[in-house]
């Protein structure tokens, strides 16, 4: 979860205010405990604690969404109350937090402004410059931030993909300019910098799943994550070419995809089908999308894995299709979810065993990781968003990419930049606070 504070001249800016799932509180004890111990250290949400800023919150300028994953804009909902400023947002994403809000009662009572990203952004002494990126939701965006002791670029999420089926390619172009001007720092995504080579594009995914389901027989049911509007949209292509209708199941799945269409991210000519009509077709005209791929239990997924949904049921010779990871910490859970299935009959592959791309990752591996310090150049690399081997790994390349300066460190920590740079160790008192058991 990601909640970063930029400060200058006695104002702070606040980008990104996001959520972890099924996290513990106290990571340090929780790695100590034992396995019970460690389950009973488990919350269903936490957030950051933001009670350093909400302390001095005449001082926060505002806050930036840099794109609509929960883990960006999660602890909106349940933070604003303490930080009272005003939201920033591109459209797609502040239709996700106003869909948000109004499931707390929030709607209208949150300041919330939706940008447009061609315009700059002054909020106190801070100019923000939206800057299209490429990752795995649709409006993705890093940020120039400047003030006039310099220039930080805030990477966010982000990975290099030339063929993203949703939104633009990858402007290298606009990356490469950025060197043009001196960058004190780039804080950035080390959430594959142990993986070398490039990131899968989403177009080699969509060919990937269109050769894995081309010749499948039986109802085919997808899982992947409701937010990659771009992997939805890959599928319902599949869909028409393979001739089946396309259902969605599951409430994450419908909610995105209805705002995909409210923000004119669908294409028309992709019409889905009603999912309580697909239990009537015959099974090789059905492809149903389903969230639950980690495995949690009241997701569709697992209701079809115990012949408890209400609307559909599975049967020997269906297949179901991991369009996603399984995420560390969920491996038991999908692989009871698995057992189940495969005791019905129901073919499984998970992307990790599939020999064509059925998943791309939306963060930057190795090499994409060094092309952006070749093109930025920032005097110091400040490596985010990862456990310590990705942010050391992360370090690692920008030295290797010619980046003088690394800062690695904690949540908590404070790294001044500018005029003397310099850190300050567990400045900030950054723990965690629960939202829901
Ligand atoms: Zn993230
Ligand atoms: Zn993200």
């Amino acid at each position: 979860m990601n909640l970063n504070l930029y400060g200058h001249d006695g104002q702070w800016l606040m980008v990104d205010c996001g959520v972890s799932f099924n996290a513990p509180l106290d990571p340090v004890a929780s790695e100590t405990a034992d396995g019970e111990g460690q389950k009973d250290n488990l919350y269903n949400v936490v957030a950051p604690d933001p009670d350093f800023i909400v302390k001095q919150r005449d001082a926060l300028a505002g806050l930036v969404l840099t794109h609509a994953h929960e883990d960006h804009l999660g602890a909106v909902p349940y933070l604003w109350p303490r930080l009272r400023c005003p939201v920033y947002a591109t459209p797609f994403t502040a239709e996700v937090l106003r869909r948000k809000l109004a499931q707390v009662g929030l709607d209208g009572k949150v300041p919330l402004i939706e940008v447009n990203a061609d315009v700059l952004l002054q909020l106190g002494p801070f100019t923000v410059r939206w800057l299209a990126i490429t990752h795995s939701i649709p409006d993705p965006f890093a940020l120039h931030i400047s003030t006039p002791a310099g220039n930080v670029l805030h990477t966010a999420d982000w990975k290099i993909d030339a063929q993203p089926v949703t939104g633009k390619p990858f402007q290298h172009k606009l990356y490469q300019s950025l060197g043009e001007t001196p960058i004190l720092g780039m804080v950035g995504d080390s959430t594959n910098a142990l993986k070398p080579g490039m990131s899968v594009s989403e177009r080699s995914c969509f060919d990937g799943l269109f050769a894995t389901i081309q010749p499948l027989t039986g109802r085919v049911v997808v899982s992947c994550f409701a937010s990659n509007i771009a992997r939805l949209i890959s599928l319902a292509r599949v869909a028409k070419k393979t001739n089946r209708y396309m259902a969605l199941v599951g409430r994450s799945l419908t909610n995105m995809y209805s705002i995909a269409k409210s923000q004119g991210v669908w294409p028309e000519d992709l019409v889905l089908a009603d999912v309580n009509h697909m239990g009537y077709l015959p099974p090789h005209e059905v492809l149903l999308v389903a969230t639950g791929s980690q495995g949690e239990p009241r997701a569709a997924l697992s209701r079809l894995a115990l012949d408890n949904h209400p609307q559909l049921e599975l049967s020997a010779g269906d297949h179901v299709v991991f369009s996603s990871i399984v995420i560390p910490g969920n491996e038991d859970a999908v692989n009871r979810l698995l057992q189940r299935l495969k005791g019905k009959g129901v073919h499984t592959l998970l992307s990790e065993d599939s020999a064509l791309p059925i998943h791309a990752s939306g963060h930057p591996c190795a090499e994409e990781l060094k092309l952006m310090y070749h093109w930025v150049k920032p005097e110091i690399a400040i490596p985010v968003h990862g456990e310590n081997a990705h942010i050391k790994a992360h370090c690692t390349i920008a030295k290797n990419s010619g980046v003088r300066k690394t800062y690695a460190g904690n949540n908590g920590d404070l790294y001044r930049l500018s005029p003397q740079a310099g850190i300050r160790r567990q400045w900030v008192k950054a723990g965690r606070i629960p939202i829901q058991k």
